[in-house]
């Protein structure tokens, strides 16, 4: 369906004065599928009589670039798109995530994981089948099953580890019968168990995409979340945090991916088409939003 036909699918659903954003990370310059995300939700908010906001996603530092970050801003303000307000840059407010995290843990819904990847696959080879989630293999819990004594002895020898979320134990936490509400779909029934003890705080970075992005929704009063389809899964755990940590329920409104003209998904490794690059080749703005669908 053309983005526009879409958008006029939507419009009966769309709640007044939506507050959407678009929420890049900085790991390399803007091409078409970003500008089709960024388009799809400047036009539902404006659809809605609502507000644009922008985020960046950089809290991984080691595949973020702060002349990436910079693009972002330029490149979208090129494109005709004007966002309220300054961008939130989630790697400045990295407190606020730990707070997050503090909470969940607070309340036993949170441990220490020690393992290496090559240490999980061992293990998932050992068990001999690998069930998978939305973000790779599931964990198979071995620091789950650590003792108390051996967690401390490890923490107290300084050994990295990632906080991984108890997924039963959230699960019991949580209300029963978590949903979501697609747009144009109604409410989804959410299984964040899909994702096993996802990992809610790197080893590397102390926070993690899922944490960020449900926090900042919410900070930021982000009322209709719009995003690619391949985010959609990602949903269902979303969901799971905002329950837990008694943040609002925004509406969701998931697009299909740009297609190449291979029929393939944009995307930076496959050399997409960069917006930059589409400008010095002299294109307008115009022709370039329709390039992205619109
Ligand atoms: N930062 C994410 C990305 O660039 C998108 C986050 C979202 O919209 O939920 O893929």
């Amino acid at each position: 369906m053309p983005a526009i036909a879409r958008l006029r699918h939507l419009l009966p659903h769309l709640p007044r004065g939506a507050v959407t954003r678009f929420a890049p990370s900085p790991t390399g310059y803007l091409h078409l599928g970003h500008a089709h995300s960024a388009l799809f939700a400047a036009a539902l908010a404006g659809a809605a009589g609502g507000r644009f906001l922008l985020r960046l996603e950089d809290i991984d530092s080691t595949r973020c670039r702060p002349d990436y970050a910079a693009a972002i801003g330029e490149d979208l303000a090129w494109l005709g798109l004007a966002w309220e307000g300054p961008a939130r840059v989630q790697s400045r407010h990295m407190p606020d995530y730990r707070q997050a995290l503090d909470r969940l843990a607070a309340r036993g819904l949170l441990y220490p994981c020690f393992c290496t990847r090559a240490d999980i696959q061992r293990e998932v080879a050992a068990a001999g089948h690998a069930p998978h989630g939305p973000d790779g293999p599931l964990y198979p819990g071995t620091c789950r099953r650590l003792s108390a004594a051996a967690r401390v002895d490890r923490l107290a020898a300084g050994e990295p580890y990632a906080l991984r979320l108890d997924m039963a134990a959230a699960m019991a936490a949580a209300p029963p019968g978590l949903s979501f509400h697609e747009l144009g779909e109604g409410r989804l029934r959410c299984d964040p168990a899909q994702f096993g003890d996802v990992v809610l705080a790197r080893k590397d970075v102390p926070a993690s995409y899922h944490l960020c992005v449900t926090h900042d929704d919410a900070l930021q009063g982000v009322t209709l979340v719009t995003r690619g389809a391949d985010l959609k899964p990602a949903t269902h755990l979303h969901r799971l945090l905002q329950a837990l940590l008694g943040w609002p329920e925004p509406a969701y409104a998931h697009h299909p991916l740009l297609l190449g003209p291979d029929g393939r998904r944009l995307a930076k490794r496959d050399n997409a088409p960069t917006l930059r690059a589409l400008r010095e080749a002299g294109r307008s703005p115009a022709e370039v939003r329709a390039l992205a669908g619109w």
